[in-house]
């Protein structure tokens, strides 16, 4: 039997990035779990994955992904732990909406770091010894966003349309190697960063929760249904294959056919 996956997924205490970690845990892997400091969310979500997976196959590795420095902390805490880094998710974001003409530019530059940024010292984090060990992924969650824009997210879409960029740099860096890059380009999840503009929607509004919920759903996404976490974590447990070794600088968009219009 072949050793177990060492995985990190970035942003993993709730939302995608937890959906993300449940899938790979649950396939054997060895998962380190991230948020950027160790809070109430964070204790619960170890306390959670090391009761059903094993204290062993689970640790926690801190960071906020904007700092560098952090950022190799993470790599390093996983390699100590699991002594390897085969797969990593960079999965944490956060968002801001607002007109161009208003949108705050520390706002900017927070999203830029978070969303963007990150996904550059990630790679610099990792890359070096996957390709010393002649295995690496490097799955990044970027959006639908990173394909079409929606008014009122300038720096979200910047930053997503960015890391699709880089991300087919790095999968042309790697080519020759058992490294691939790839991005996941989810449309709605129902998460807390959409929970967050749909309660924005409602009291813009003057409607309820549940109507902003649909009237989001149905002005982009054709099905009709938010996707998954489950279904995000699916396809990158499915990207870190052997099946998928030829699959590199790509975007695959699981959104119920939203940038298919
Ligand atoms: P979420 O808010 O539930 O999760 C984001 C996670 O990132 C949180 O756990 C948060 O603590 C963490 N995080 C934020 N800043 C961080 C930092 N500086 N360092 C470390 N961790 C940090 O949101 P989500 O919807 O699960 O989003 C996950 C990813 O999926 C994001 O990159 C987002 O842009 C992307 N995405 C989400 C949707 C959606 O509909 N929910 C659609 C497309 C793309």
């Amino acid at each position: 039997m072949s050793e177990p996956l060492s995985v990190i997924v970035t942003g993993s205490t709730s939302g995608i990035g937890m959906g993300v970690a449940h899938c790979f845990a649950k396939s054997g892997a060895k998962v380190a779990l991230n948020g950027r400091r160790m809070n109430d969310a964070a204790k619960a979500a170890l306390d959670e994955f090391q009761a059903a997976y094993g204290a062993d196959n689970v640790v926690f590795a801190g960071a906020d992904i904007s700092l560098p420095e952090q950022v190799a902390e993470m790599v390093a805490t996983t390699t100590q732990a699991f002594g390897r880094v085969d797969v990593l998710v960079q999965n944490a974001g956060i968002q801001h909406t607002e007109t161009v003409v208003d949108f705050p530019a520390e706002k900017w530059d927070q999203i830029i770091n978070v969303n963007l940024s990150s996904v550059f010292h990630g790679a610099q984090a990792v890359l070096p010894a996957m390709l010393a060990q002649g295995f690496g992924r490097i799955i990044n969650v970027a959006s639908v966003h990173g394909l079409v824009a929606s008014k009122e997210k300038a720096a979200y879409v910047a930053a997503k349309h960015g890391v699709i960029g880089l991300t087919k740099v790095m999968a042309l860096e790697t080519a020759e190697t058992n490294v691939t890059c790839n991005c996941i380009c989810p449309g709605w999840v129902l998460t807390p960063l959409v929970e967050k503009q749909i309660h924005a929607r409602a009291e813009e509004n003057g409607t309820t929760y549940e109507i902003e919920k649909l009237k989001l759903v149905a002005e982009k996404q054709p099905s009709l249904e938010f996707a998954t976490p489950e279904q995000i974590g699916a396809l990158a447990v499915f990207l870190s294959t052997e099946p998928a070794a030829q699959i590199t600088g790509q975007s695959i968009a699981v959104d119920g056919g939203w940038t298919a219009q």
